[in-house]
């Protein structure tokens, strides 16, 4: 197994540092916005996010949650397709930014997924994109806002987060 780093603890930290601005300064202030993280490491992304802008605004942004699982129905054979299993939103939605954080973007297909059950809650003002890593191979329309670093990969690598929270340390590695 080759496996390369591509953010060690300090690059992931410094990342998110400079999300948090760009998120700030892209919404003049964080009044309107409610961070939404997509299922496991995705969520402990928004919440550090969360604290940062706390940290760097005085201001508290709510941080909700969606459960996307992959599943693969009778009709579509070898697709599998993101399904919304379960949403936390801590506040209405409605009028408001949100911003989705997730650890991988990849076809796209789980962030359409996301989008779909937030504007069946509630139609938000706007919906932002917020990722560690892109590593490209889109299959719709879709582009981060907010992107941790770009990472082209081949489709046959994979992408390894791990977080503090549940995983021995922060890191992103390739592997190969
Ligand atoms: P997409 O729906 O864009 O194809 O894939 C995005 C979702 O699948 C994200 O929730 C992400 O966590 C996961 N994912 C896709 N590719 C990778 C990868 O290479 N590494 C990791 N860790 N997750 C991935
Ligand atoms: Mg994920």
């Amino acid at each position: 197994l080759d496996m390369k780093t591509i953010l060690d603890d300090a690059a992931i930290r410094r990342a998110l540092t400079r999300i948090a601005h760009e998120i700030i300064e892209r919404n003049k202030g964080v009044s309107e916005v409610v961070l939404v993280g997509i299922r496991t490491r995705g969520i402990y992304l928004a919440k550090r996010l969360a604290e940062r802008i706390q940290t760097i605004e005085e201001q508290t942004v709510p941080v909700g949650e969606l459960d996307i699982t992959l599943y693969r129905d009778d009709l579509t054979e070898k697709i599998e397709q993101p399904e919304v299993r379960d949403s936390d939103l801590p506040v209405s939605i409605h009028g408001k930014t949100v911003v989705l954080v997730d650890d991988v973007l990849f076809t796209g297909r789980t962030v359409r997924a996301a989008m779909d059950a937030l504007i069946d809650q509630g139609r938000p003002k706007m919906i932002q994109l917020a990722v560690l890593v892109d590593r490209g191979h889109r299959e719709l329309p879709i582009r981060p806002d907010y992107v941790g670093k770009n990472v082209p990969t081949s489709h046959s690598e994979v992408v390894t987060v791990t977080v503090e929270e549940i995983d021995p340390q922060d890191r992103v590695m390739i592997r190969k």
